[in-house]
């Protein structure tokens, strides 16, 4: 038994020495967050005059206008966003369980913006696809020959009765998907509620959210930490989920449906939170059965999503169907399907999957030599595939790295990793070289 021990802890020895020879050689790096399907860069940049504009300077936009920087000569290239600070949102899941302090993921947009790109510090009000022009809030116009939408998503907190940005701290609510500051505050009620227990509720809402695997990794990550101060048997977690499946790739959640109720995680089906009452901790479902109300001691709560007003409410959102809101553009070319000058990349898409920055990495790269394409008369001819993923971290210090596509298929970057498994490496990843990874991306160079 000894020996057997000793067996295996060399093995995996010789595995985190294998994967740290990898990674001191840059091959994660290159590769972390996804191998992206189409990562050409053009190699001669094309000569124009165009007027590009980029709405949003997030991490789809910035690297868009890293990319076309370096792959176009003579065009003038305008980004508009207000926000200087710049947040890598992946750290959000780990400054709200307490494992990151919440400077390790605050960064400034005027170090990743080339000087060469006009920085319009300015918010977008309306968009007008049929006269080339965008405008401003404070009524400037600005026209463009090409435009590239990267505005990300939207909380949209007021769809659950009672909610609100500023209650998240307080009262035993979470929220991992707003600010930094909210983040501090989701791991201030966790660690109260790891001190006292009692009723845990995990809440997924309807339609398409940012990192969908965020709210499993914050449900994993308390009820782990839980054990480690010897409190578990003092507390009930609930999952409540809004359909049949906790996990859109299925392998996943098959792994999921049986991991939960066995770490005691009780996932309740077909439920939606559509109160709350911060005073009484007292949550209220819509469930099969009617309305359901539950009280609790902590609840992560997660509004539904959607795209920006200016997006949602224009012309080029998908007026009907199971993208309804979401930019409308071809899910393979990320070309506007009825506005050939126009592109999206990141959350703002209506696309099936995606909505990571993993999906940014292999989108950004689709939509320039898509529009260098258009721009020399030529049709689009790269695809993104679908690619996202998501370091799913089941309890500190082990992760499973899912990746997959349009079709659901698994499509692991790294052969070494299992991508069902829980496992050390991907964690260090997501713990330490991801944020490397994603700031090579910002700059256009994987
Ligand atoms: C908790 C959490 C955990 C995550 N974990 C992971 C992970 O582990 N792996 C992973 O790959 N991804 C993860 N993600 C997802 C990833 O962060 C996003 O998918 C990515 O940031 C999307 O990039 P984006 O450019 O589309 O949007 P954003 O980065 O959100 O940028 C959008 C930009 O648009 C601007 N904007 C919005 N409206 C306007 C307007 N009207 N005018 C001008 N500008 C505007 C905003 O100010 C913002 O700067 C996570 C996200 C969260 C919230």
């Amino acid at each position: 038994m000894l020996h057997k021990d000793k067996t295996e802890q060399e093995s995996i020895r010789i595995k985190r020495r294998h994967f740290l020879q990898l990674s001191t050689a840059g091959l994660i790096g290159a590769g972390l967050i996804g191998l992206s399907p189409f990562t050409t860069v053009e190699a001669k940049p094309v000569n124009t005059t165009s007027r590009i504009v980029i709405l949003g300077a997030g991490a789809a936009g910035i690297s868009l206008a890293n990319r076309l920087t370096r792959e176009t000569k003579g065009a003038s290239i305008t980004i508009i966003d207000d926000r200087e600070r710049h947040l890598y949102q992946p750290g959000l899941t780990l400054v709200a369980t307490g494992i990151w302090r919440t400077a390790a993921m605050l960064d400034q947009n005027s170090r990743y913006i080339p000087k060469d790109v006009n920085w319009v510090k300015s918010v977008v009000q309306s968009v007008d696809p049929d006269r080339n022009q965008v405008l401003l809030v404070g009524g400037e116009l600005i026209h463009y020959d090409y435009l590239l939408i990267a505005t990300g998503l939207e909380l949209n907190f007021s769809a659950i009765e009672g909610m609100r940005a500023d209650l998240i701290g307080r009262h035993g609510i979470g929220c991992v998907y707003d600010t930094p500051e909210s983040a501090e505050g989701t791991w201030k009620a966790i660690d109260e509620f790891a001190h006292s227990g009692g009723v845990g509720i995990f809440t997924r809402p309807p339609g398409a959210i940012k990192c969908a695997g965020a709210p499993l990794k914050i449900a994993m990550l308390t009820e782990h930490l839980l054990r480690q101060r010897k409190m578990r048997e003092r507390a009930d977690f609930f999952y409540t989920a809004p359909g049949t499946g906790i996990f859109s790739q299925p392998d996943v959640d098959t792994f999921l449906k049986v991991n939960f109720p066995e770490r005691g995680i009780d996932i309740h089906w077909n439920q939606q939170l559509v109160s709350i009452e911060p005073e009484r901790q007292r949550a209220t479902f819509s469930t099969e059965q009617g309305i359901v109300h539950k009280d609790y001691d902590f609840i992560h709560v997660v509004p539904p999503m959607q795209a920006v007003q200016p997006i949602r409410e224009s012309n080029l959102s998908w007026q009907t169907g199971p993208f309804s809101g979401w930019l409308e553009v071809d899910r393979h070319t990320l070309q506007h399907k009825r506005y050939a000058n126009v592109f999206g990349a990141g959350d703002c898409v209506g696309t099936p999957i995606g909505k990571t920055a993993a999906s940014v990495k292999a989108q950004v790269p689709v939509v320039v030599h898509n529009l260098l394409r258009v721009i020399n008369d030529e049709t689009p001819d790269a695809h993104y595939n679908g690619y996202t993923s998501c370091p799913l971290i089941t309890e500190r210090g082990q992760a499973m790295l899912v990746e997959f596509d349009y079709d659901l298929n698994m499509v692991p970057s790294f052969g070494f990793i299992d991508p069902l498994k829980e496992q050390w490496v991907p964690w260090i990843m997501k713990d330490k070289m991801l944020r490397g990874a994603y700031n090579a991306m910002l700059r256009g160079r994987v």
